[in-house]
């Protein structure tokens, strides 16, 4: 009795062990680098280097910019990569997304590298892989998987994507712990219902985690993310009410979203047809890994086979939610596609928001709809369509659940990073624990104390145009910046090489500056300026191709300018004879 009595004031023991004393008693130093997706939303790539080894969080790619003329993708540096080859023991994918794995076939071309991913994304990857005619050592992991990459130990966790098998990541090793969200929101009831582990998120916070690196991208979005279940009802609606041809484009790799259009329209005794190589092929890798496994085949047609078919039992399932010129619901507005030609009261459901630079090209084709009297739909007017990212009270849960020791905001342009600190120090994180790094930067973690080395390696973009891999740099991009905004001239000149006279009239061409037959006289008189300026350099004894070069590409440069305001290329061609 006597002893119940002590006990009573005693201090009950915490049965949560701190974060920030558990995580870090003497760990070897590591660091985190980032290659891409900071600062920008796009080629996702992060190292974390440890006693000479290196694991790689995603390899992605960035859509090329406004002013990157000619561009077709961009991709990270992999300088540091290349350079520290050996090193490398693993890369883990968190999902199927372009920029998580749209760089993978060019960082194999650098390092033969063993890739761990889910089937989804491991399918999406192979596909790549084969049409660059490459190869590479593949394991193919589900949420819940534990596995080793060097002294790197991994555990895949469940989460909630708007793509089927999103993971994010706890990684072990000799420096620490460091958990990974990859892209997610919380979804209490996702069509697959495979409910994003909470508790296993929860769990690893107990265990201690020194680096969180967590989705920035929806920081800005007040509240909660709504579940894909809404879009459920609002699909629901749709084919209760409406008895005409329902078209409806998304993103190919929302798998889940699609089976649920299939199965509605099953139930609605429609059958589908599907348009757009994206779209064909993710499907046909979906049948393949077992997610439409209870649809038969018997409910798809032929593109090519619609027009047998009433327009109350067809679904048209079809790319091109973003507008993209060649996509299929594109043609299908311009009139260019070869199955499908719109008709009054056709109804097209956009199942998507704009990514941000799409809107105008996007608002083309809705327009072009409206010309054709179609029923649009979009996600502005009825849910059919919430974004796969945590806003801010789904990011202060994981937050609180994981109470790292130190926070690093990933996946967000610049805006969002900043304000995942912020939420993060509201949420009681000191500022000094948490690091807003920029593409190239590395976080050193070394002796419980953290800090950024700035511009370790190279976080440049590189771009791909063709089989080119960055040999397009600032140059060429401001030459072809200066083409595009006001065309070339060229001036070619024959002169004698003994005397330096001219040998035969100097010819001008030009591109993309004015229409040829309409401006005759100002062409002539240009043409004048090139006869004075050889004049003038020949009586000054200048008739050597570098004076005469500059001399005539400026003079002509303040001709044109003066008469036009514009400023085009100029490139004179000076051959002696
Ligand atoms: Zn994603
Ligand atoms: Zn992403």
């Amino acid at each position: 009795m006597a002893d119940t009595k002590n006990k009573r004031y005693t201090k009950p023991k915490p049965y949560r062990v701190s974060a920030s004393k558990k995580a870090t008693a003497e760990k070897a130093p590591f660091r985190i680098i980032p290659l891409g997706g900071m600062k920008e939303i796009g080629k996702n790539c992060t190292l974390i280097e440890c006693n000479d080894e290196i694991l790689i969080i995603d390899c992605g790619l960035a859509f090329p910019e406004y002013e990157m003329f000619g561009i077709d993708i961009v991709i990270p540096d992999f300088t540091y990569i290349r350079e520290n080859k050996e090193k490398v023991k693993g890369l883990i994918i968190t999902h199927g997304h372009e920029d998580h794995i749209g760089g993978i076939p060019y960082l194999l071309q650098e390092v033969n590298v063993p890739v761990y991913a889910s089937p989804l994304a491991m399918g999406m990857i192979q596909h790549k892989l084969e049409e660059n005619f490459l190869s590479c050592e593949s394991h193919v992991i589900k949420a819940g998987s534990k596995f080793r990459a060097g002294s790197f130990r991994i555990e895949a966790i469940q989460t909630n994507h708007s793509i089927a098998d999103s993971l994010a990541y706890s990684i072990k090793f000799p420096g620490g712990h460091v958990v990974h969200t990859g892209d997610f929101k919380i979804d209490y009831s996702p069509l697959d219902g495979k409910v994003i582990d909470l508790n296993r998120f929860s769990q690893l916070g107990d265990e201690g985690v020194d680096v969180l690196l967590c989705d920035s991208t929806n920081v800005l979005r007040k509240g909660y993310t709504p579940s894909e279940a809404v879009v459920r009802e609002s699909i629901d609606e749709i084919f209760d009410n409406i008895d005409r041809r329902i078209i409806i484009a998304t993103f190919a790799s929302n798998v889940h979203r699609i089976k649920y259009f299939i199965e509605s329209s099953i139930k609605h005794q429609r059958r589908i047809a599907v348009s757009g190589r994206s779209m064909e092929n993710v499907l046909a890798l979906s049948r393949e890994l077992g997610y439409l496994d209870d649809i038969p085949e018997s409910a798809f047609v032929n593109i090519s086979e619609i027009k047998n078919i009433a327009d109350r039992n067809l679904t048209i399932i079809t790319t091109g939610s973003q507008g993209e010129p060649m996509s299929a619901l594109t043609r299908m507005a311009y009139d260019n596609h070869k199955s499908v030609k719109l008709k009054k009261n056709d109804v097209v459901v956009f199942s998507s928001s704009p990514i941000p630079g799409n809107e105008k090209v996007i608002s083309q084709v809705i327009n072009k709809l409206y010309e054709k009297k179609v029923e649009v739909v979009l996600a502005s007017t009825m849910d059919v369509h919430v974004s796969g990212h945590a806003s801010s009270e789904e990011l202060k849960l994981i937050h609180t659940l994981i109470r790292p020791k130190f926070f690093i905001p990933a996946h967000g342009e610049f805006r969002h990073l900043i304000e995942h600190a912020k939420l993060s120090n509201r949420l009681g994180q000191p500022k000094n624990h948490i690091f807003v790094i920029g593409n190239g930067d590395a976080l050193k973690i070394e002796s419980r104390k953290a800090e950024i080395i700035k511009e370790f390696t190279s976080g440049d973009d590189v771009m791909v145009d063709g089989y080119g891999i960055g040999d397009v740099g600032s140059v060429v991009l401001k030459d072809r910046k200066s083409l595009s905004q006001s065309g070339l001239i060229t001036i070619s000149v024959a002169l004698d090489s003994a005397t330096g006279s001219l040998m035969t009239e100097p010819k001008l061409n030009t591109k993309g500056f004015v229409y040829v037959d309409e401006h005759q006289d100002l062409l002539r008189d240009a043409l004048n300026i090139v006869y004075n300026t050889i004049g003038k350099n020949a009586s000054k004894g200048k008739t050597d191709e570098a004076s005469l070069t500059r001399a005539i590409k400026s003079d002509m440069k303040t001709f044109i300018y003066n008469r036009t305001k514009r400023n085009p290329v100029i490139i004179p061609v000076i051959l002696y004879v």
